[in-house]
């Protein structure tokens, strides 16, 4: 076993870092106040490769592993996680299934504008009435008599990226007496009719990353724009879903990494009582279990992204490491920040500081792309066997 990044790791690790440190940390508070998408850091981030990390060049992408994948999301978060949803959904949502299941024709003509970040891609999967129940899902597509392309009627809900996007990856019943079996993936283009996009959502945290409902008015979708065969959407959307949880757990890393370095340096300069707050044996228990949950994190994180990056190779799953890495680093995110915000007091409350944009922001790793709830279901269905 050898824990060390390889050097082209490491590389990309310092490249992301110091793009995130340099060019999104300081614009970060100003999008988190507005909510306004952050466009030319997002364009930059395409410029160095990090919206198609795992995407063969041939593609635009920048044809490196599922870990250099993990680092490059760590380092964003770090800095500001809105930014890591919006270049998460991009690499693991829209990206990987395209690869995945896509013909050659459709790889040219959708991977390669998302993986370059000359256009922005989202994913369509939840429903106002089906969030956690995917496959309860009422959107419609209807093939044409002439067979010739998909009508396609419906609501998608909470879709990340919806208000700016170009492309959609999404999912819609082709067969509903089939439920899950009749569900059929599409990629759609935003500018076509039918495509009508609702309101930004105005959100707790990771506001600068827009999100949006999404109503297909009889939106025509071409026959050859199907993505996989008819019936198998629900498979590819959760195979999507696999290695989009390890790109979460890695934003989650990046939050409660950010959480405790500024913990540990406020620890060492704020005085109380005399001496410096983190000389109290209560500041040094918080800050000993956040460092403890952060490495635990990471490792989980790295372990599940070089498990998926064989499983390329194995054609195994890695759901199991996923979910695993993906529940634990989001409530470690959700611990750390929590305890940021007790360790700076009363600027931990404070907008002069990003601490309580750390806290806001780490609550969604909790809650998408499978809920706690749902991931302590996924691991104890697959330890157990049982359903
Ligand atoms: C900011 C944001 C961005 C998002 N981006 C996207 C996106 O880009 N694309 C997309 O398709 N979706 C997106 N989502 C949707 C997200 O994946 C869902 O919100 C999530 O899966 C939960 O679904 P729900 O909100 O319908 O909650 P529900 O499914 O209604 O769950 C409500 C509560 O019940 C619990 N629960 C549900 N079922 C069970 C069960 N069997 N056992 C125990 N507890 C259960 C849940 O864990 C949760 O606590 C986004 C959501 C948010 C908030």
């Amino acid at each position: 076993m050898d824990f060390a990044l390889t050097e082209e790791q490491q590389l990309i690790q310092q490249v992301a870092r110091d793009f995130a440190q340099q060019e999104i940390a300081p614009v970060a508070a100003k999008h988190d106040a507005s909510g306004e998408f952050p466009r030319d850091t997002i364009v930059r981030a395409g410029e160095l490769g990090f919206m198609g990390v795992e995407v063969p060049e041939a593609y635009g992408g920048s044809g490196l592993d599922t870990i250099c994948y993990a680092l490059v999301m760590e380092e964003i978060a770090a800095a500001d996680a809105a930014h890591s949803t919006i270049v998460s959904v991009n690499n693991s949502l829209y990206n990987n299934g395209l690869l995945s299941y896509g013909t050659e024709q459709q790889k040219q003509r959708f991977v390669t504008p998302v993986a370059s970040g000359k256009a922005i891609g989202c994913y369509g999967l939840t429903e106002p009435q089906s969030g956690s129940d995917a496959a309860a899902m009422r959107t419609r597509a209807v093939l044409s008599a002439d067979g010739s392309h998909y009508v396609i009627s419906g609501k998608k809900a909470w879709i990340t990226s919806g208000p700016v996007a170009d492309y959609m990856v999404m999912f819609a019943m082709t067969d509903p007496d089939k439920k899950a079996k009749g569900i059929t993936a599409f990629i759609l283009d935003a500018k076509q009719d039918g495509f009508i996009r609702g309101k930004t959502e105005p959100k707790l945290g990771i506001r600068a990353s827009a999100t949006c409902e999404i109503e297909f008015d009889n939106y025509r979708c071409p026959v050859e724009n199907r993505l996989g065969k008819e019936g198998q959407g629900f498979a590819i959307a959760m195979d999507v879903l696999d290695a989009g949880r390890i790109g979460i757990a890695a934003q989650s890393v990046g939050i409660a990494r950010a959480a405790y370095d500024a913990s540990l340096q406020y620890a060492r300069e704020r005085k109380a009582f005399g001496a410096a707050i983190g000389s109290f044996e209560m500041i040094q228990h918080k800050l000993a279990d956040m460092k403890c949950k952060l490495e635990a994190a990471r490792l989980l994180t790295l372990q599940a992204a070089w498990k998926r990056h064989q499983a390329k190779h194995t054609q195994q799953r890695s759901t199991l490491e996923g979910s695993i890495a993906k529940l634990f680093a989001s409530e470690a995110a959700m611990f750390c920040a929590h305890a940021a915000v007790q360790i700076h007091g009363g600027m931990g409350y404070s907008k002069e500081l990003p601490i309580e944009r750390y806290f806001r922001d780490a609550k969604i790793t909790e809650i998408y792309e499978g809920t706690s709830e749902i991931q302590r279901m996924v691991i104890a269905r697959l330890e157990t066997g049982l359903r």
